[in-house]
């Protein structure tokens, strides 16, 4: 699916999901994207930021791929609607969640995407699941990764009803 026939490289993608069939979500945006090469284990997390909500499940994925950020914004979009993801208000609560947190050599500051993205350092639901497959983007942040609020379920393979 990947096309180009151009160098691979590591991008690491954010998934979350608090709507409906959660573990269900994720397994299958993952199921549906191309070039994956490692999945974090899933965890539960406190919603942070926009109005009241119910817990997401997070996991972060490594894919080795030709895609450019762009492309994979756009991979990202479609596995949302193919979730029915509906956008109402900003932070608010999704079925499904796609975000491109890292592409290995790439900087992107465009209208509509910005690679690496902003708030990852910021937040213990991306960074946990991040450590799991990508432990160098992770180890030399000060403070490092603690979250009482970042609960491990399991890995995305197995059945968990969760
Ligand atoms: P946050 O970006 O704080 O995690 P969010 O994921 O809830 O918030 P969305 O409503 O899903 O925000 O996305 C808003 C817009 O962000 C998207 O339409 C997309 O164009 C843009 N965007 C910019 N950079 C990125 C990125 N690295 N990954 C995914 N979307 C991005
Ligand atoms: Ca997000
Ligand atoms: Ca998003």
């Amino acid at each position: 699916m990947s096309g180009g026939a151009g160098p691979t490289r590591r991008a690491l993608l954010s998934l979350g999901s608090n709507v409906g069939d959660r573990w269900e979500h994720l397994r299958g945006a993952v199921a549906a994207m191309p070039d994956v090469v490692d999945v974090s284990t899933v965890y539960e997390t406190a919603p942070v930021g926009g109005p009241d909500q119910g817990p997401y499940l997070n996991c972060v994925v490594r894919l080795q791929t030709d895609l450019s950020p762009k492309a994979l914004l756009e991979l990202c979009r479609g596995l949302e609607v193919e979730a029915g993801r509906v956008r109402r208000v900003r932070w608010g609560p999704r079925t499904l969640d796609v975000d491109i947190l890292w592409v290995d050599g790439e900087s992107v500051d465009d209208e509509g995407l910005t690679v690496p993205h902003p708030r990852m350092f910021e937040r213990a639901f991306v960074l946990v699941p991040l450590r799991d497959v990508a432990p160098d983007l992770v180890d030399e942040i000060p403070g490092g990764t603690a979250g009482d609020d970042v609960v491990p379920v399991g890995p995305l393979a197995e059945p968990a009803g969760a």
